[in-house]
């Protein structure tokens, strides 16, 4: 994948052996990404790196192929263990290295809150190679799975490490690098470079490498960035709006709270469009749920907090909506980072209502460029507005109807999906115009 001009580099040329560079033509990656071209010869020769890089620059291969490449040649269980903040990420990671090392007969076992410790301890039994965790469900498998340790672990990676410090792991990471030897490679990746993460690397990397696979905030050229100035009480109608001229494309849409994300999937699903939301609010198998049925394209429209803007690898969005604009301007980086991945191009539209003129205009700045209008013709807008209303009103009395259920029964977040497959089927109608 060539990146930003970057000449393509074939894995072979980095040093990587035969079986991998098979695996990776088996996956169509053809040729190094960036931050793979220029991590993978570094790890090879044993050592330490940093790599500045986000998800979507392909960061997993930078760290998986070297791992893999070492544990071919001195195959050993509990070999590496990848530390993620998020289980969606953790579980992605896994998946990548199964992937990669099918050849090889490489055992994962991914280790993440959320899922059956039980089931995860009998996994650790098996005695895998790798380890993909998140930082809380790794220490409670340290503390109470009987003969597990990381005693013989060689490699330790810690990714997206300005998050993993970010979401209070710092006293569960001490631990685990309390609990792993000295003698051993660290390889550490992360989206920004934090004060937190500056004393992490102290701590835990030996001279190593830094490489930087994107300038700091720069967006990818082939991204269109775009904006509508629309006032507040319209903004449902202006995010139908572009969902039906877009229609046809994978979107993300982006809401503050995780609220919103149920609300408004229920009003645009109530208009025939196939939206599902992802949260934090959800369990562990529904977020799961919902990510695999976007990804196999049952549903096209994602509707997510920032929780879903980093570390989820969805491979071809087309389009990123900032239904609410981002308070923190780098969220809006990461927000669009989901589209216009690998050389594709993609395209992002923010709604800006007049409260959220100043952060907007905080992205503007950051970004280091003013950007274009997105055109949309009121009159036009406006003639959903009647349906959107509507659709609006039975989403909350439906959201208010089953809470109060949900809240007797004491489940989460089942029974609105459902009771919305049933009521309207899986429709992939455009909302009509009057
Ligand atoms: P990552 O940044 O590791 O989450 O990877 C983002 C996406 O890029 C994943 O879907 C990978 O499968 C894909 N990818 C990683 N490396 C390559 C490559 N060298 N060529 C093409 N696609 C790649």
């Amino acid at each position: 994948m060539a990146e930003n001009g970057e000449e393509d580099k074939p894995f072979k040329e980095l040093g990587v052996c035969d079986q991998l560079v098979e695996a990776c033509e088996s996956l169509g990656w053809k040729t190094a990404s960036k931050i793979q071209a220029e991590a993978i010869p570094h790890a090879l020769e044993g050592k330490d790196i940093i790599g500045l890089a986000q998800t979507g620059s392909g960061k997993t291969g930078a760290f998986a192929i070297p791992i893999l490449q070492a544990l071919i040649d001195a195959p050993q269980a509990f070999f590496a263990c990848v530390l993620s903040p998020t289980r969606e990420l953790a579980i992605q990671i896994s998946q990548q290295f199964e992937a990669l090392g099918a050849g090889i007969g490489v055992k994962c076992a991914a280790l993440v809150g959320g899922l059956d410790q039980v089931q995860q301890s009998i996994m650790l039994g098996k005695r895998p190679h790798i380890l993909v965790a998140t930082p809380g469900r790794l220490l409670d498998h340290l503390s109470n799975t009987k003969g597990f340790s990381l005693r013989t672990l060689k490699y330790l990676v810690l990714d997206e490490a300005d998050r993993l410090l970010n979401e209070d792991f710092e006293k569960a990471l001490d631990e685990i690098l309390n609990n792993t030897p000295r003698e051993r490679r660290t390889y550490l990746f992360s989206a920004t470079m934090t004060k937190k993460v500056r004393k992490l690397q102290r701590a835990c990397l030996r001279n190593p490498v830094k490489i930087e696979a994107a300038s700091k905030y720069s967006t990818v050229d082939t991204l269109k960035q775009q904006y509508r100035f629309i006032p507040a009480k319209y903004k449902d109608c202006y995010l139908v709006y572009v969902l039906t001229e877009m229609s046809g494309s994978t979107s993300m849409v982006f809401t503050r709270t995780c609220d919103a994300t149920r609300l408004l999937a229920l009003m645009l699903r109530n208009l025939g469009l196939r939206a599902i939301p992802i949260s934090g609010q959800m369990s562990q198998g529904k977020r799961l749920g919902a990510l695999n049925q976007f990804k196999a394209g049952e549903s096209n429209i994602l509707i997510c907090t920032d929780v879903a803007s980093r570390g989820l690898d969805i491979p071809s969005v087309d389009v990123v909506i900032n239904y609410d604009i981002p308070t923190n301007s780098k969220d809006y980086i990461h927000r669009v980072g989901r589209t216009a991945r690998a050389g594709r191009s993609g395209v992002a539209i923010s709604l800006v209502n007049q409260y959220e003129l100043q952060w907007y205009l905080q992205i503007e700045k950051l970004i280091g460029k003013k950007l274009p209008d997105y055109p949309a013709p009121e009159e036009e807008v406006l003639l959903f507005l009647d349906r959107v209303t509507e659709a609006k009103r039975i989403s909350i009395t439906k959201i208010k109807e089953t809470g109060g259920k949900k809240k007797r029964r004491g489940d989460d977040e089942d029974g609105i999906d459902g009771y919305l497959d049933r009521k309207h089927g899986k429709s992939s109608k455009k909302p009509k115009r009057k």
